[in-house]
């Protein structure tokens, strides 16, 4: 190969690595945005996870953030992958994942377009193309399935070692009355809006009853909040952000939550992200079943493939 062929070679590769939001892409292969900063692994089941603040990619020509929140969520990109991969091994299909590359300090990918970048062109396109897969994912889960279910995977730093779970609804919403969630105008504001509107189940049983995935999640030993064992979030609590409200529409049939894991136990190190991951699974799998009607197949033989993801995330 001479270096004339060599050089076309590196350029077509580049190209062909590189995805628009739209395109029609392959099951569990990534893709990725211009510059690779934002990856995207599609998925076959109603599953979409994004994580836009685990990012590590700090490039020179970017330059930082000084307004807002600059610290990474660590190791939640790990988490997304391993929580990927163990659903996979549960269920044969892969989930959607879309992870932000970039550090939080050149994009926050959480945050309107008006306080995610600071003048900088290519932050500005990655924060498009994280929204564009996202909505992609959920499309075609809609197209497949009749629905989405967005997972926005964060990691917080607060007192309270819980597991929080936002659905748009903060602290002094949570505390009000069971009969004040079931009314429409709590409804309305709620990430959990089609699973009310479209499966007839109860705002506040999806909230803290014990169909919600809080009160799975800590019978698989996970404390959380809201849950049954700690309805009210105590302050501060992440009630859920950007990307809920953008991407969570009933009429558009998508619906899910924020999550946003505490340090210790959950993602500190690649067995805890892996026990974290099996338990989230399973809450989802019994959750999917119970509030959409949609049942997450299990693989025959799978625990004998969990262990391997020690190895690599
Ligand atoms: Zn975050």
């Amino acid at each position: 190969m001479n270096q004339k062929t060599s050089i076309l070679c590196l350029i077509a590769s580049f190209f062909m690595a590189v995805a628009v939001p739209g395109a029609d892409l392959a099951t569990g292969t990534s893709v990725f945005g211009s510059r690779q900063f934002i990856e995207y692994i599609p998925g076959s089941l109603p599953i979409v996870i994004a994580s836009p603040h685990g990012g590590s990619e700090r490039p020179e020509d970017i330059p930082d953030r000084i307004h807002g929140v600059t610290d990474m969520d660590a190791n939640t990109q790990e988490l997304a992958k391993t929580l990927g991969k163990v659903i996979l091994a549960e269920t044969g299909q892969h989930a959607h994942l879309i992870l932000c590359r970039l550090h939080r300090i050149k994009v926050d990918a959480n945050r309107r377009l008006l306080d995610a970048v600071e003048g900088n062109a290519d932050a500005e396109k990655a924060w498009h193309e994280h929204h564009g897969f996202i909505e992609q994912a959920c499309q075609q889960s809609v197209a497949k399935h009749g629905f989405a279910f967005l997972i926005d995977l964060h990691g917080h730093g607060h007192p309270d070692p819980r597991v929080e779970l936002g659905y748009l609804h903060d602290a002094i919403d949570l505390a009000d009355c069971a009969e004040a969630h079931d009314e429409s105008t709590y409804v309305q504001r709620s990430s959990l809006r089609w699973v009310v509107e479209q499966r007839g189940i109860r705002h506040s049983d999806l909230l803290y009853g014990s169909r919600s995935l809080g009160a799975l999640l800590e019978l698989a030993g996970f404390p959380c909040t809201p849950s049954q064992m700690k309805p009210v979030p105590s302050h501060p609590f992440f009630r859920g952000g950007y990307t809920l409200t953008r991407h969570c529409r009933a009429e558009e049939n998508i619906t899910g939550l924020q999550i946003e894991a505490n340090r210790p136990r959950l993602r500190d190190t690649a067995e805890n992200r892996l026990k974290f991951a099996i338990a989230l699974t399973k809450s989802l799998r019994t959750y999917f079943k119970i509030n959409l009607g949609f049942e997450l197949a299990e693989t025959q033989g799978s625990p004998a493939i969990l262990p391997t993801f020690h190895i690599s995330e």
